[in-house]
């Protein structure tokens, strides 16, 4: 029987990174999918799954175990990477607007 676990816990991606949130999922104690989610905005900011384990829904399942811990937001879709694009339109979910001011793409917030 394998087992599948997922964690959370604060780690940095790279040494130049603010700390993030990570969900990560392992199976038998291998790494097959990293969710890494900024602390103060709740954006993603990488996911990440191996080839080898791409295919079988675990950065989906980590999203949305994600998603029911704390408030998590896609990327601006101006922002997006194809990849990104492609998972936030799979998974669904709540995007942030971009907070740069370098798209126009402010939200019409009081359309009913
Ligand atoms: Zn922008």
């Amino acid at each position: 029987m394998s087992e599948r676990q997922i964690t959370r816990d604060i780690a940095r991606y790279s040494e130049q990174d603010q700390p993030m949130h990570r969900w990560a999922m392992t199976i038998d104690g291998e790494t097959v999918s990293e969710l890494w989610v900024a602390v103060e905005t709740g954006e993603i900011m990488q996911v990440e799954t191996p080839d080898e384990h791409q295919g079988n829904g675990y950065a989906t399942a980590l999203y949305r175990q994600a998603a029911r811990e704390i408030a998590v937001f896609h990327a601006p879709e101006s922002h997006r990477t194809y990849e990104g694009d492609r998972f936030a339109r799979s998974v669904g979910g709540d995007a942030l607007p971009c907070l740069h001011g370098c798209c126009d793409d402010t939200p019409d917030f009081d359309e009913e």
